[in-house]
Order: C-alpha cells, then structure tokens, then sequence
C-alpha cells in the first residue's frame, strides 16, 4: 500500500560539501530521496545506472573530473530524466551550453531554497501533472484522491467522504487559513443549505480519527475557521 506513494528521489551532483549537505536537509525535510554525487564522473556514474530510477538531477556546472554540462550532454544521449543545471551568477554561456546539452532549466547560485523547491516542484507537474494532483501529502499524513484513501504513517485511516473531503481540502491549503464558508462551499457544494456550525461537527468527527499528534495539526482559528498547520 505504502509503494503507492513513491517518494521522489533527486540526484545531487556538487562537489562544495556544505552546499551539498544542505540541499539535501532541504530537500528531506520536503520528503524526497536525495543521492550525492560529489564530482562529475561519479555523478554520470550513478545517473546512468540501470537500477536507479532518479525523478530529477540536479547538477552543479564546476565539477572536479567531468563538467556538469558534458555530464549533461552524456545523461541525455541515454535518458529523459529532468535536469536542472547549479550555474554560477553570470555565468551566461554555461546557462546556454546547459540548455543546448539538454538541461530542462538551470538555477543560479547563491539560491533561496525555496526557489530550488518550487523549481523541482515545477519541474515534477510538467513531468507526472496527473499523479501530483491525486497524491496529497502533509508531514505524515498521505492522501490518494483518486482511490479516496488517507493514510497516517502508511496506516489507512477510515474516513466519510465527508471527512475526507475535509481533509483534502486542508491539506490542499496548507498553512492557508480556510473559513467556514470557504469549506462549506468546497465540501458541501455551493448551493447548500447546511449550517456553518456543521463544519465544526465534521472537524471534531475528523480529528478524533487521526492520531492525538497528527489531529493538533488541523488548528482552529477562532471566528475564523481551521487552518492545517503545526
Ligand atoms: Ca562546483
């Protein structure tokens, strides 16, 4: 059951160690597999392996051994897989060299890692635009729309459509405060009559099916509504 959310697994080509090291806390913390490669040999080494199945590459451009734009090139003579190229500012010709050996897009060094993120988040809706939109995910919380399934810590979680609805809704928004009438209209539909104080029933209903940790997510906002959050 728990193979049906495949974790997305990067492959990181960086020779500077505490960049290295810190993308790939980043990247854990946004739930990913990551591999680190430390200069460009290794990295086509392990991108070109037929038992590793990477989502995306991300590739430094100066690397010790092999260049990221020739370790791009020869990727790409055997593989499909996104890349996106780590330039260095100003670095104009890398940038161009990258796209014509095949990078899918590049970032800029220094980066905000949110920039990185929303990258490959991009990056993964072009690739599988179905699949990123029927698997919801928040901390430990997974959610198949397609099979209407929630799942907390791979456990499966039985729900009411109702509740599940709710819950997908939620986590759609996380960290986005949704008010009574905002989920009234998403759950319920737009023309229902049901009563605000009803969403306060089903989130009660909701939260004491999940786990006493896992149900402190959904926060009440009061007056306001519920907001999935820490
Ligand atoms: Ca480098």
């Amino acid at each position: 059951m728990a193979a049906k959310y495949v974790t997305k697994h990067i492959l990181l080509v960086e020779d500077e160690k505490n960049i290295a090291r810190f993308i790939e806390l980043e990247l854990k913390h946004e739930q990913f597999d990551v591999t680190i490669r430390y200069n460009g040999r290794e990295g086509l080494q392990e991108a070109l392996k037929e038992e590793n199945h990477f989502d995306v590459i991300l590739l430094d451009v100066m690397l010790p051994e092999l260049n990221g734009i020739e370790v791009c090139r020869r990727i790409r003579s055997h593989s499909q897989v996104p890349i996106i190229l780590i330039t260095a500012r100003d670095a104009v010709m890398d940038r161009v060299a990258g796209l014509d050996a095949g990078a899918d897009d590049y970032i800029v060094k220094p980066f905000a890692i949110e920039e990185l993120l929303a990258r490959l988040r991009s990056i993964l809706r072009r690739v599988n635009p179905e699949k990123d939109q029927t698997l919801l995910q928040y901390k430990n919380i997974k959610i198949n729309q397609d099979a209407y399934c929630a799942y907390v810590d791979e456990q499966l979680i039985g729900l009411t459509k109702t509740e599940f609805d709710l819950l997908s809704l939620l986590i759609h928004n996380k960290n986005r405060v949704c008010t009574r009438d905002q989920i009234l209209e998403n759950v319920w539909g737009y023309q229902s009559d049901v009563e605000t104080n009803v969403v306060d029933v089903y989130i009660r209903h909701l939260r004491s099916k999940l786990p006493k940790e896992t149900s402190s997510y959904i926060e009440t906002v009061r007056g306001v509504g519920y907001v999935m959050r820490e």
